[in-house]
């Protein structure tokens, strides 16, 4: 039996399709209510038929993402909890859920409270109305301010999600964001700059020259001054994006980062899984019908090699600012050695790039993350 699995949960549906959004999600207005309850009955079923083809003896952390779980109905996750109660200690373990800030209430914050959530991370993403507007977020910076009131008045342990680079944010916007964010004393904050991702509004219009991405003089500009703003509140950066007060880094995100074990299940999640002794990468199917057949359980499944493992556990580790740790309980010492040379090691240590006796990245490597470990794992 292995030991703890951090645990994923998918709702595919929001409010509306945000123009920058890559992820599986479907907007509320094309799933009736008897068809958002059938996906509930289909996302426990899911959950069930999956726990029972593997073999875990603890459940390290409970993530409810999507989408936009804070649309799930508190008996859906009720049932969830309480299928989950019944074959696991929960008692003492960190059960996340993200939440739109237009789509709550007090109440539904205190049910999901007494339901055992533990942890709520609040996309807020801007409380300028501009910025909002120009991201298709369907609330306004007043909504935005009453949902982190509410938050911070329910929940001790919170995070407030913002992106930055947006066309035209002027710094003292940034500033301004993370002010009234550190006004609630906020204990976690993930800072995401604005991606352009396939298959989004936003990719077409960057495409067409309708959007203009910011420089990557002023992106490195912002990222410093949020590192520094945040540091200076006791909020260090831990990961790349994630900046917690001591204490309130997010357990279940660190364990992806660490390399430990997770399931996903809904539509499209992914999971990184140990059975039978082999680490196995497997998917859910991304259509939502095709998914909730649930038979295949996983419409994608990988047996993955040592290094394929390798490669995975540098781009996961060398984002935090722990690096990667206990390398060698996780592949053997002849495969790490033969793919980080002490040549590699030594030339990106004098490049400045990597910390001295450990294998964690300075700040200058950390922009860097995805051609170091390009540079360390190809020939
Ligand atoms: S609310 Fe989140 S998951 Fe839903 S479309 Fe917007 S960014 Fe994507």
């Amino acid at each position: 039996m292995n030991g703890a699995l951090a645990l994923y949960l998918h709702w595919p549906i929001c409010l509306s399709k945000c123009p920058y959004c890559a992820f599986t999600s479907y907007p509320v207005c094309s799933v009736n209510e008897a068809r958002q309850k059938e996906i509930g009955v289909l996302l426990l079923r899911d959950l069930q038929l999956s726990m029972e083809r593997i073999s875990y003896s603890s459940i390290g952390s409970i993530f409810f993402g999507g989408g936009t779980p804070s649309l799930m109905s508190p008996s859906t996750i009720g049932a969830i909890l309480n299928y989950l109660d019944k074959h696991y200690d929960l008692s003492d373990i960190e059960i996340s859920i993200e939440a739109n800030p237009a789509t709550f209430s007090r109440e539904y914050l205190s049910e999901l409270k007494s339901l055992g959530v533990n942890r709520l991370s609040l996309g807020i993403q801007s409380f300028q109305d501009s910025e909002l507007r120009f991201l298709g977020r369907p609330y306004d910076g007043y909504q935005a301010l009453q949902a982190a009131h509410m938050v911070s008045e329910v929940f001790s342990n919170y995070s407030f999600d913002f992106i930055y680079g947006i066309e035209d944010q002027s710094l003292s916007s940034v500033q301004d964001n993370l002010t009234q964010a550190m006004q609630f004393g906020v204990p976690h904050l993930s800072c995401y700059q604005l991606t352009f991702e396939e298959n989004t509004e936003f990719f077409r219009k960057k495409q067409t020259g309708k959007i203009r991405p910011i420089d990557i003089e002023t992106e490195a500009t912002y990222y410093k001054f949020i590192e520094d703003f945040l540091a200076s509140y006791d909020r260090p950066k831990y990961e790349i994006s994630n900046f917690a007060a001591s204490g309130a880094e997010c357990y279940h995100n660190l364990t992806y980062w660490r390399y430990g074990d997770y399931l996903g299940v809904g539509v499209s999640a992914h999971s990184r899984l140990t059975i039978d002794g082999a680490k196995h990468a497997l998917a859910k199917s991304s259509d939502l019908f095709q998914w909730g057949a649930l038979n295949p359980l996983w419409d994608e499944d990988v047996v993955l090699t040592e290094l394929d493992q390798l490669e995975e556990i540098l781009l996961m580790g060398l984002r935090t600012t722990e690096g990667v740790i206990d390398l060698d309980k996780k592949i053997s010492p002849d495969i790490v050695e033969s793919i980080l040379s002490q040549d590699k090691l030594n030339f990106l240590r004098a490049q400045g790039l990597l910390k001295p006796d450990q294998l964690c990245l300075t700040d200058a490597g950390m922009i860097k993350l995805d051609s170091i470990v390009e540079f360390l794992c190809c020939d």
